[in-house]
Parts: C-alpha cells; structure tokens; sequence
C-alpha cells in the first residue's frame, strides 16, 4: 500500500467508492505559505480519469435519486456531526494549505458546517406546490427533482467553505456530485470527501478528481454533467458560463470583485476603523467579499485615515497556525509576486502610499509569502489598483465630496459582489441600500456575507448566472420541476351537477 500522509506521495482521487491512484504524467506541489515548503501532491487528471468519475457519479445516481429524502437527510445530519468533531482539525489544514489564519479559518469551516445543517431540511426544501381543481376535476401539483449529475469547480481561498456551497445541497436533493478543488488548496477538501464516506455516503454520489484546465474542459465537454457550479476569477467564470451553457448545462459562475465601503461624515471613527482592518486584511485581502475599496465622503477623510494608518501598525503578521497571528502569508509566491507588481504599479501611477507591504519579513519565517497591508491614499478610478482585482491586502482610498459622488462610483464599477456603508443616518442607508448596483450590502457591517439559508447574490461582472449560490436558490439549481397536471372520472357523477364556469 501507498504511504499517501508523506509529502511526495501524490493524493488518491475518489472515484466511485474507490480512492485511485491517478495516472496522470502531471502533478502539482501544494505548499505551506508560511514556509514554501512541500506538504502534499496532487495528480492533475487527464480527461479519461475526469470522464470515469462523471460516469461513476452517474451509476451512483440511478440509485440515490431514488432513496427517501429523510434518508437522505439522515446522512447529512451524520455529516454535520462529523465535521463538528472536526471543525478544528479542518481549520488547522485550511490555515496551513492556505495561509489563513486559525481564527479566519475556522469562521469559513464554520460557515461551511452550516451549508450542512442547511442541506439536512431537503425534505421541506424540495417539496413542490399543490392546486386542487384547478379546472372541473383536475388537480395540479408541482414536483422538484434531482438534475443527475451536478460538477462544481472551486477557488484556492476557501477550501472547506466554498465546496459546501454546493456539495451538500446538491446531494440533499438526490444528485450524484464531481467536486474539483483548486490546485492550490486541494488537501481538505480531499479530506472533507473522506468524513463524507465516513457519513455512509454510498459509493460514487461523490467524486472528487484534482486537475486544472484539462478536467474542467472534461466537465464543461462531458454531456452526462447536467451543471456547473463555478467559483473563481471573472475571466475563468465567464469562460465557464459560455462554454458550460454553449454545452447545454445550467451554469452558475461567481467570479471576481472590487468592493467599496463607503464612510461618510456621521460614521463611527472607530467601528469604521475597525470594520476596515478585519475586512481588508483579514485572510489577507484573498476573499471574495474583502473590502479593497475605501470611499471616504467629505471631511470624514483626515481621522478615519490616521487612525486607520495607526491601527494597521499594530497588525500582528504571522505563520496562520499561530494564534497570535492577526494576518497570515499570501496562498503561494506567484500570488505574492503578483501582489507586489500592483503595489510597484500604484505607487508608479501615483497614489500616496500610507502603508507600504513591500519587503515585508516576519522573524524565523524567511521563506514565507509576506506581504504586508498596505493602504493607497488619493486613488483616482483611472488607476489601475481601483480598476483590477488585486486579491491581497491592499486597500485604496478615493476621496469624494458627497454621497451622490460615492454612489456613482460604486455603480459604474463592473463589479458588483458586496459593499458596505458606514453611518448613522438611516434615510442615507436606505438611500445606499435601495441605489447601489451591488448584490451583497452591509449596513454598518463590512463583510455582508449571506447566511447559508440566504443565496450569495453577486451582480454584474462577479456572477454570470440566474439561480445563486446556496440557499432556496441552491436547491432551485441543484433541481428540476415537473408540473402533473391531473383528472379523474367519476363514474357516477351526475354530468349535469358540473358547473359550466
Ligand atoms: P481561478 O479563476 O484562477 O481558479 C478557479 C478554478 O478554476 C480553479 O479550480 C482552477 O483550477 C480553475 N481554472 C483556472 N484557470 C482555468 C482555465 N483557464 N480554464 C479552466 N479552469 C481554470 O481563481 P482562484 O485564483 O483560485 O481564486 C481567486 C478568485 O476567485 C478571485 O477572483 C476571487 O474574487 C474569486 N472568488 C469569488 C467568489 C465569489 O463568491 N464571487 C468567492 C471566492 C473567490
């Protein structure tokens, strides 16, 4: 037997039941971002290996889509039982796959814990709708059934959380499951399939293939796969959302983003201060929902920004399994790399730099992937750090004189994932709230990222799509409905008693 807990051993992918070893000629190395060093390998599938495990996934469902729906559910509350007992074991495999730090890793493991718990209400979830007499003896019902099978194609950030977007529910609602994971952080999740079996899982409802391009264009090509729930950057999403739908499938593609928090003059300094640190830094700047635009409205600028710069000092940068750790290393170098060219770029395009990332060391970690906060001053829309995503803990301040100025900005942004406002005028938040072109919005919250039993509701170049991730909108894309229309003889039924209406 293969020793797969050695570093160079490359990972088993599960297909059918069975975990394999890929013959794949391609591997990819993970590393530990604190220390560059290896942790693990995993094989990038060919798409004859992507291929036998759709074709698994689709003998599992011949059979799952069959079982009870409480059954069903039976399995998922096992699930959530399981990984409650292991919530910090994932969390510790997140921070160190990813960089993280234990604190931001073990909130995301938390979050996908509750996808779960939301997963396990499929009985009344997937129930349809009933109308009796509808017309003279005729009923209608609507049913909602399992699609088949159901891929999902996930991001580096969020190793636990964002495969639980989909997974769980899809499952739930009698589908067979692919997952590919990211390249980069592909080891909890390979985990995650593991506690799933120990669930009783039957064998094949989940397959997890590891890959980059060539297995995604496998899933996108592959006429058994009857969605794709992708999670990523806007180019690869919109690749996936053309070509998937191009090939007949149902898409749902969440992509990039620029988020804006607007503080005006009324807000609290220090809850604004605050909300700013954790959401611009936090998981450091490598989040969907991070706040990477600051709109500060007339004279709120001055105190905000010094007492922004003050706290940002204090910043406690470090190893991500270190509870002392405020801020962890970016996933890998060519990340931090490409990090850094922004922070050349700007401070090149002419931004005041208030905090500077660059040349950042942490003591005993010289191999580490740091990069330090950094805030940009005096941003201009033109710029490029305003008009790119950076993905890293970066955050550029624009200044504006009025509200209508932050509103216009925040609206002809091609972005529109999540936005904030801070203030304390509730007609000015309503005005926000009712105007601005963004899907997810945070009133006085910085980070408004919906509850599993809401959907995640991007717009404009951070989804393509119509059904959104999780929640009612889950279980809509993860199902199809059949509308019966039913009618009944009655024999004896006096055909003069009908009513002619
Ligand atoms: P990415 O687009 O590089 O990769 C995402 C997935 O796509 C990976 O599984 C990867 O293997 C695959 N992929 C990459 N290039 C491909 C190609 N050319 N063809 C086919 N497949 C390809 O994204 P990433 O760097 O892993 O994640 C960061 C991005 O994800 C950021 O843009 C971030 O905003 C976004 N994100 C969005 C959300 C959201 O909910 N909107 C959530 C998390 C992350």
């Amino acid at each position: 037997m293969t020793d797969t807990t050695r570093s160079s051993v490359p990972r088993k992918i599960l297909v059918g039941g069975k975990w394999i070893e890929s013959r794949s000629a391609r591997f990819e190395s993970v590393t530990d971002p604190t220390t560059n060093e290896v942790i693990g390998r995993v094989p990038l599938c060919s798409k004859s290996e992507t291929d036998a495990a759709i074709e698994a996934a689709a003998k599992a469902f011949e059979i799952w889509r069959d079982v009870p729906a409480p059954r069903r559910a039976a399995i998922l509350f096992k699930y959530q039982n399981i990984l409650l007992r292991e919530q910090n074991n994932l969390a510790h495999l997140v921070s160190q796959e990813h960089g993280k730090v234990l604190s931001d890793a073990a909130g995301s493991v938390r979050r996908g814990i509750d996808m779960v718990e939301f997963a396990t209400g499929v009985p009344s979830l997937m129930q349809g709708r009933t109308l009796e007499d509808v017309s003279s003896q005729m009923d209608c019902h609507s049913w909602r059934q399992p699609l088949g099978v159901c891929a999902a194609i996930c991001p580096f950030n969020f190793p636990v959380m964002v495969p639980m977007w989909f997974a769980p529910i899809a499952i739930a609602c009698g589908n067979a499951f692919v997952l590919k994971p990211s390249e980069k952080t592909p080891l909890t999740s390979l985990r995650m399939a593991e506690l799933f079996e120990e669930a009783g899982l039957p064998p094949g409802v989940l397959n997890v293939v590891t890959g980059d391009k060539e297995a995604v264009d496998a899933l996108i090509e592959n006429p058994t796969v009857k969605s794709l729930s992708f999670v990523g950057s806007t180019p690869v999403a919109r690749y996936i959302y053309e070509n998937g739908s191009k090939h007949g499938k149902r898409v749902q593609a969440l992509a990039g983003a620029k988020n804006h928090l607007v503080a005006m003059p009324d807000a609290n300094i220090q809850e604004t201060v605050a909300a700013l640190i954790s959401s611009a830094f936090g998981s450091a700047g490598e989040r969907c929902m991070a706040i990477s635009v600051c709109v500060t409205v007339g004279d709120v600028a001055e105190p905000l920004l010094k007492r922004l710069v003050e706290e940002t000092r204090k910043l406690r940068v470090g190893p991500g399994t270190d509870p002392a750790s405020e801020m962890g290393p970016l996933v890998t170098r060519e990340h931090m790399a490409r990090v850094l060219r922004y922070i050349d770029i700007g401070a090149r395009e002419g931004a005041s730099l208030l905090a500077d990332g660059r040349g950042y060391k942490v003591q005993g970690y010289p191999e580490g992937n740091w990069v330090g906060p950094t805030i940009f001053d005096n941003v201009n829309p033109s710029m490029t750090i305003y008009k790119e995503e950076i993905f890293g803990p970066v955050l550029c301040v624009v200044r504006v004189n009025t509200f209508d100025e932050a509103l216009n900005l925040i609206n002809a942004n091609p972005f529109g994932n999540g936005t904030a406002i801070f203030t304390s005028d509730g007609m000015t938040a309503r005005t926000f709230r009712k105007k601005v072109q963004v899907g997810m919005i945070g009133v006085n919250v910085a980070i408004p990222v919906p509850l599993a039993f809401f959907p995640f509701t991007g717009w404009k170049d951070s989804f393509f799509g119509t059904l959104h991730a999780h929640g009612q909108d889950g279980v809509l894309f993860f199902t199809e409905q059949k509308i019966v229309t039913s009618r009944w003889f009655d024999e004896k039924s006096d055909a003069k008693k009908r009513m002619s209406i």
